[in-house]
């Protein structure tokens, strides 16, 4: 799906998966925040770059965190984002050096066409490139890490201005942003500075890029470079504050309902990274998960459906196993179970702490002490990481922790486990037993609070 408005869409993908085609590496995705009221249009675009994490980070929390609430924000969050995921400034070369002529050989044609369409779109009022740069700079030389040849921490634009654009006077407008970006920064030492290529003299490697791409088709462009001597958190939280300017430079007027800090931001990284498969039959919340995941149910001969909350999300071929990686980071590896499918069950029933619920096929019950899965006949449950089990089905069975083997829980805490269900062998669904939401004084805690460790959740 593309085009979407708002953090809550989902980003559905089709990936063929079979043991013989391993699935294709993901293609970008447009995001279109689209207030409703007037005003200009921002198309934000990051990871033109796989490995530089800031730009693409600020990029996708534009798209699952941020409210427009006056003209519109349209965000490319992952642009080279079969690079982003392998962690590689380019897995094809360097992405942003085939703007200036590419041949329809390039394994990478179809998406630089694509982009320039969106970029050259007429609604597009102005374009913002990030980027992670190197050292920090500086218009004067002060050192090897600090002079006019580094490129981190600055706002560039190729030209000063683009003649007959509405936002084509690109060197105040930068110079705003920077301004306006480092009244959020104490320290002066890593303060933006506007860095004027001057392409149009004659910089044949600038030449090549998306935004000179843009200012020779007349499409205002500046690029943010964040310093790659920062952490990721901090990059990203440098790239907001210069995408924040720009939008209040321009009158496109936002909601955030988070802080700018790193320690926010780092957890505004971390919601919503689920994943759903098979029509959400099966839906796994990967924000803790265990490095592999054995026995992951496939189905055999068709095509992998699954659909992710956060657009860097991607499930890609990783040799015998998926990879599920989020951005730059691998979530964990699915260990394939190729099975026919039952698409019969859409609820069960489950006792939890010995009240009876009835739980939806793809979703998550949260658990205090134990849980009892109800007979779901002719279903049987499989309940994964079962220390003893009576026979083919797990129903009928009431189990807390101590019944279940911890190495075989979803999460690296040891609380979520997968409860398969399954009509003979073929595999018709899953849900999600939890413990850890489970209230702060169950035994467990309070025994961790005995031997001197916070009780607190
Ligand atoms: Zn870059």
């Amino acid at each position: 799906m593309r085009g979407a408005a708002g953090g809550l869409a989902l980003f559905c993908l089709l990936v063929a998966a079979t043991a013989a085609a391993p699935p294709p590496l993901p293609d970008f995705s447009l995001h279109k925040l689209d207030s409703g009221a007037a005003g200009p249009t921002l198309l934000v675009i990051g990871g033109i770059q796989g490995d530089e994490p800031g730009g693409f980070t600020a990029a996708s929390l534009l798209v699952t965190r941020y409210k427009i609430t006056s003209g519109r924000l349209w965000v490319v969050p992952n642009l080279n984002f079969p690079s982003i995921i392998r962690n590689s400034r380019g897995i094809h070369g360097d992405m942003n050096r085939k703007f200036a002529s590419l041949t329809p050989q390039d394994p990478e044609f179809a998406t630089v066409e694509r982009i320039k369409k969106i970029m050259l779109d007429l609604r597009v009022d102005i374009i913002v490139d990030l980027h992670d740069g190197s050292g920090w700079y500086y218009p004067t030389y002060v050192d090897e890490q600090r002079n006019p040849q580094q490129w981190g921490q600055s706002i560039i634009i190729d030209q000063e201005t683009v003649a007959g654009s509405q936002y084509g006077n690109l060197l105040q407008l930068a110079g705003t942003m920077a301004q306006q970006a480092n009244a959020h920064i104490d320290d002066a030492a890593k303060a933006f500075h506007v860095k004027n290529t001057r392409t149009w003299a004659g910089d044949p490697e600038m030449e090549k890029s998306l935004s000179y791409y843009a200012v020779r088709n007349h499409a205002p462009a500046v690029a943010v470079e964040a310093t790659k001597s920062l952490d990721t958190e901090n990059r990203a939280l440098v790239h907001l504050y210069a995408i924040e300017a720009l939008m209040q430079g321009l009158g496109i007027g936002f909601e955030r309902p988070f802080a700018l800090t790193p320690a926010a931001l780092r957890q505004a990284m971390d919601v919503g990274l689920t994943l759903s498969f098979y029509d959400a039959k099966v839906t796994l919340d990967l924000s803790n998960a265990r490095k592999s995941l054995p026995r992951f149910p496939v189905p055999r001969r068709q095509a992998l459906t699954f659909s992710a909350q956060n657009p860097l999300v991607a499930v890609s071929d990783g040799g015998d196993a998926l990879r599920v990686s989020y951005g730059n980071r691998s979530l964990t590896r699915l260990q394939p179970q190729y099975l026919d499918f039952d698409a019969g069950l859409t609820a069960v029933q489950l006792q939890v702490d010995g009240v009876a619920h009835k739980v939806p096929i793809g979703s998550s019950a949260p658990v205090r002490m134990n849980f009892k899965v109800m007979n779901t006949s002719p279903y049987r449950a499989k309940v994964v990481g079962l220390r003893q089990r009576r026979g083919p089905d797990d129903s009928g069975m009431t189990l807390g922790r101590k019944e279940l083997q911890e190495s075989l829980s979803l999460d690296q805490d040891g609380n979520k486990y997968r409860v398969e269900f399954y009509r003979g062998e073929r595999f018709a669904g899953m849900i999600i037993v939890d413990f850890a939401r489970e209230p702060a004084l169950a035994p467990s805690r309070i025994s961790k609070a005995q031997n001197g460790e916070s009780a607190g959740g």
